[in-house]
């Protein structure tokens, strides 16, 4: 399976900029496979910048009822109609921003499931978290509780502290968060934990991204800043491989 580099534009981008930015995706012989998670307001353009294109386009996040009175939330059937195939649930941005909750997160993905969209499901610890030699059990802990009993999706582990900071973990702890979200998803889901695909995130960059990529369980890679310019974004998965 070839590594995935996904974007996560947050609240930036403009609908002047999104075809510029898919023909510079498009003319890239990536390999990797590619994401683009833009503000909602950018997917409908997106989905005819990329049709007939394998670049993949998701939202950044859904809400758990399919639909109904919920000013300002946006149902996962309706982001699937507009051409969305992923979902970014679980961003600790929106954990901290909207006070989303493992359960709240675990009816988010279960509502994406439903859609058939597919999720990407992000979990990290704190930097007090890390320093209290907690981040394991941290993560552990999401994992069980933000994940309904049925999953197939992606997870991103996105070490809050690193997210935005230009700071990233060493290798080595890398290396033992993924291994260790590995075992959980394993146990967790019999049949599919050993295949969903484990992101990195946070702080990843063209100067980095080779490093990351070739460390053991590590999928592909969740972008935030670096995926905002096309040419940075398509530097870094230039470095993806099969894994
Ligand atoms: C993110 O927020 O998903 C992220 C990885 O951000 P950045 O790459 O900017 O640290």
């Amino acid at each position: 399976m070839r590594q995935i580099i996904a974007g996560n534009w947050k609240m930036n981008g403009t609908l002047a900029g999104v075809a510029a930015y898919a023909a510079a995706l498009r003319a890239a012989a990536s390999p990797a496979t590619l994401i683009i998670c833009p503000p909602f307001p950018l997917l409908s353009a997106f989905a005819s910048a990329f049709a007939g294109s394998d670049i993949g386009l998701g939202a950044q996040d859904c809400h758990a009822n399919p639909s109904g009175a919920h000013t300002g939330d946006v149902a996962a059937g309706l982001l699937k109609e507009v051409g969305a195939g992923y979902v970014v649930l679980g961003h600790s941005e929106r954990r901290a921003d909207h006070a989303e909750s493992n359960a709240v997160v675990a009816g988010k993905v279960k509502a994406a499931l439903a859609a058939s969209l597919i999720p990407i499901v992000c979990v990290g610890e704190s930097e007090v978290e890390r320093d209290a030699g907690e981040a394991e059990d941290v993560v552990r802990t999401q994992l069980t509780h933000s994940l309904p009993e049925e999953f197939t999706g992606l997870i991103a582990y996105e070490p809050i502290w690193a997210i935005g900071t230009g700071r990233t973990p060493t290798a080595a702890d890398i290396t033992a968060m993924h291994a260790a979200i590995r075992t959980a998803l394993v146990a967790q889901f019999p049949k599919t934990g050993a295949t969903t695909p484990i992101l990195y995130g946070g702080s990843a960059k063209p100067g980095n991204a080779e490093a990351i990529l070739a460390l053991p369980e590590v999928g592909g890679a969740l972008v935030g800043g670096a995926s905002l310019p096309a040419a940075e974004f398509l530097a870094i998965a230039a470095s993806a491989r099969v894994v």
